[in-house]
Order: C-alpha cells, then sequence, then structure tokens
C-alpha cells in the first residue's frame, strides 16, 4: 500500500522549525517552478475593537511569512495571501483590512512581493464536488497552481476538529457555506466537509500547532501554548495525523470518516508514514464540545449560577457561524441578567432542525432558519421570533426581554467587547505571546 508522509515537528525556532517540517514531509518536492501559489491561512475571527486571544484560533503570522521565505527561496514569485473571514456585518471590508494589516500581510507584500486577497472582493465559482455537492468557490483557488493550506491545529465544537480539509471552507462565498450547514439527514455538515479537497490543485499542507485549542473554532475555547507543526502533501493524511495528536482516533471524527469511503481509502493510519516526532510524544486530549447538562437543555456554567426556568440547548451542527457567534453574547447576556428569580419556563432554539419542547411558556426562535421551520408549531405557547440573517442584535436583545430576561444592552451594542474579556484568561501567562501574529 502507497505509504502518504506525514511530518511532525516541535516549533522551536523560526524559519528553522517550518523548514523541518517541508523538508522531512517532501511537502513542496512537487511544487512547480513559476507556479502561481495560493497560500490559506485560518483567520477565523477579527475585530478591530479590542484585542483578543488569538492563540489557536488563527494562523500565526510566524507560520505564513516561514511559508513565503521558502517559496522565494524555491523561485516562486506569485504568491496570493487569500482568506474570507467570517464578520458580523458580511458586507464589512474594513475588519478583513485590518486583519491583514495587523498580522503584518502588507508587510510581507512590501518585503516579498505577495499579494492580499480577501476573498469577498474576487468572484466565485461553482465547482461539482461530486455527490450531489455543489460549491461556489473563490476563483482564487481554481487560478492558482499550488495550495499552501495553513489551518490551526484545533478541536470543533461542531466538527470535532477543524484542520485542512475544514480550512478550506473560508474560500467559499456566503450561501455555500450556509448550504454547508444544512439539516439533511446525510448530506449533513459533516458530509459537506469530507469534500472539500475534491477539486483542489496540488497542495501542501501544514497545521500550526504552535498554539492549539480546545472547543474552537473561536476564542471561548480553552487556548494553549503546543509549538507542534504536522505537514504533509497529503491533505487527508495530515487531517488523520491532526485528530490523533488532537486526541481523537479519525474513526470518531465524522467528517474524517466520509472523506475515507469517498476517497477509498482506510480511515486509520494505515496508508500513512509518520516522520519526526512520535504521535505518542506530542499528543494531548483537547476537548472539542462545551460542557451541558445531562439533559442538554443549558450549558454548566449557567447551571453553576443556579438558572433556572431557562433552556437554552447546546447548538448543533445546522447553525452556522453567523447564528453561532451570537450564542457566546446571549449567554453573557443571560449570565449577567440572573438575579436569581426563576424565568418563566423560556426555551431558546437556534439552528435549522430543533423543535420546541411541549410546556415551555415562551420560545424564542434565534435566526430567520429556526423561525421559518418553528413559525407554525402548535408546541409553542408565545412565540418570540428573531428572524434575520444573520439575526440583528437588537431583535436579540428586545426577544430576552419580552421573554423576561432583563438583558444589558451593552452586550449587544459592543459584541466584539465580548472577544476583549476573554483576554483576562491569559494575563501574566509570558507563553501566549503577541509577537507569533505580527512580522517583525
Ligand atoms: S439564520 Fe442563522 S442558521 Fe440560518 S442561514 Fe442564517 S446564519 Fe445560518
Amino acid at each position: 500500500m502507497e505509504k502518504r508522509i506525514v511530518a511532525i515537528v516541535r516549533y522551536e525556532k523560526p524559519l528553522e522549525s517550518v523548514r523541518k517540517a517541508v523538508d522531512l514531509s517532501h511537502g513542496l518536492d512537487h511544487l512547480p517552478s513559476r507556479a502561481k501559489v495560493l497560500i490559506k491561512p485560518n483567520l477565523v475571527f477579527w475585530t478591530r475593537t479590542t484585542p483578543f486571544p488569538k492563540w489557536g484560533v488563527i494562523t500565526t503570522s510566524r507560520v505564513v511569512e516561514d511559508m513565503v521565505v521558502l517559496l522565494k527561496e524555491r523561485g516562486i514569485d506569485e504568491i496570493v495571501i487569500a482568506e474570507g473571514m467570517t464578520t458580523y456585518d458580511p458586507a464589512d471590508r474594513e475588519t478583513p483590512a485590518h486583519a491583514f494589516e495587523s498580522l503584518g500581510y502588507n508587510l510581507l507584500k512590501r518585503r516579498y512581493g505577495v499579494k492580499i486577497g480577501n476573498v469577498f472582493e474576487r468572484p466565485f465559482k461553482r465547482i461539482d464536488l461530486g455527490s450531489g455537492v455543489v460549491l461556489n468557490f473563490s476563483t482564487e483557488l481554481f487560478e492558482s497552481d499550488f495550495l499552501v493550506n495553513l489551518p490551526v491545529l484545533k478541536t470543533h465544537a461542531q466538527a470535532v476538529v477543524s484542520l485542512g480539509i475544514k480550512n478550506l471552507k473560508g474560500l467559499l462565498d456566503i450561501p455555500s457555506r450556509k448550504r454547508c450547514h444544512n439539516p439533511h439527514p446525510e448530506k449533513d455538515l459533516n458530509y459537506m466537509i469530507a469534500r472539500l479537497a475534491n477539486r483542489i490543485p496540488p497542495c501542501f499542507t501544514l497545521l500550526d500547532g504552535i498554539f492549539t485549542s480546545e472547543r474552537g473554532p473561536s476564542f471561548e475555547g480553552r487556548l494553549r501554548r503546543s509549538n507542534i507543526l504536522i505537514a504533509s502533501s497529503d491533505i487527508f493524511s495530515a487531517d488523520k495525523v491532526g485528530a490523533k495528536v488532537l486526541g481523537y482516533d479519525p474513526s470518531e471524527v465524522p467528517y474524517l470518516v466520509h472523506a475515507a469511503q469517498d476517497f477509498n481509502r482506510p480511515v486509520d493510519l494505515s496508508d500513512v508514514s509518520v516522520v519526526g516526532e512520535r504521535i505518542e510524544s506530542v499528543a494531548s486530549f483537547h476537548e472539542h464540545a462545551f460542557p451541558y447538562t445531562e439533559d442538554g437543555s443549558l450549558p454548566k456554567p449557567l447551571e453553576k449560577l443556579g438558572v433556572r426556568g431557562l433552556s437554552y440547548r447546546r447548538y448543533d451542527h445546522t447553525i452556522c457561524t453567523y447564528c453561532s457567534g451570537f450564542t457566546t453574547v446571549m449567554l453573557m447576556a443571560i449570565a449577567s441578567a440572573w438575579k436569581g428569580e426563576p424565568w418563566d419556563e423560556v426555551e431558546i432554539l437556534t439552528g435549522k432542525m430543533m423543535r420546541p419542547t411541549p410546556g415551555k411558556k415562551k420560545t424564542i426562535l434565534v435566526g430567520r432558519c429556526m423561525y421559518q421551520a418553528n413559525k407554525e408549531n402548535p408546541d409553542i405557547q408565545e412565540m418570540i421570533p428573531v428572524k434575520g440573517c444573520p439575526p440583528d442584535p437588537r431583535e436579540a436583545l428586545k426577544a430576552l426581554q419580552q421573554a423576561g430576561i432583563e438583558a444589558s444592552p451593552a452586550f449587544f451594542e459592543n459584541r466584539d467587547m465580548v472577544a476583549g474579556f476573554f483576554m483576562k484568561r491569559y494575563e501574566g501567562r509570558p507563553e501566549f505571546e503577541e509577537s507569533f501574529f505580527k512580522i517583525a
């Protein structure tokens, strides 16, 4: 059986560690000379208003610059760094521009002549990925001869892990992203993710695990300094090894199971040769799910506060990033509104397939999808819809207040500030260096 090489390297030094990962994995051996190369980092969140935890959330600029240098050493002149960042307002062009500037990408432009691209400013192309999956990808992908894929090594509350294949979702247009989070009983999020790599050009994947995260994809989870790089010219093998390093057998990751079937390859590591560090020497379990009460009706932190009279179920795979990003704001607003008096049997539903629990007195339907799915449901006594897509924060505040939850408008007016609160967890911890997200 042909074995695909995956290199595991401990991050020790700028440039040299990435160079070692590239060399050991032979990841750039098949890079065509004069290729146009697309670099795809993972910039899952950004805000202009406050510093926020980036460690294990977004790709380090350290790794991005090191890859640019290694490509330049191979004589590559045409390099584009492109990302389709999710922002609260999908039409927001200033936040991605601020991210590119802050992360030093414009310096890379001046220093090495790379181009920087916000994929939402470029056209998309309809691509048939097989098995009935058709999605719109950025044309940047198909105008490139080679892809350097730079995801973060992280777990993910919906997909268990978010690694090389899932990073490609950032090259989709917004309707396609929403379509990935569908309620189809078989062709669900995992089925869609598994097919994202089906039409990509030759690719090198480097999982950036200098910092890793539990309960990703964003800053709400637990972030760690891990100093791991995982590299391969085979994206599926990189992901299988990445999952193992995060403590999951690939067979426990639904999108990897789908991908194995689709590629007609084993889901285990029998077709992979790991070089460099051994998996066991770097692996450590990373939780992927946020803790909930046993019946799944309330996040543990709200239970700890003693909250009663509220059901806010764990979100499922049908909620898209726009609605799920809302959850943190809602939960923080609810926690601070709790005064010890039980609320009047309020239920909050999200995503596309939740159904109301009979007997609840007030039902808040977050997002257009939830409203459409339940607007005629006879189990709802008092319906409180937040209809938008993405939902309007002012409407969400009004909905909570209508349900008797006296949330403070501050959380909804300054949603980005919520990201800043999470910085406190990392104060006084020198291993969390901001310098990894700058270009010197
Ligand atoms: S309402 Fe929410 S879940 Fe539905 S498509 Fe819009 S963002 Fe996605």
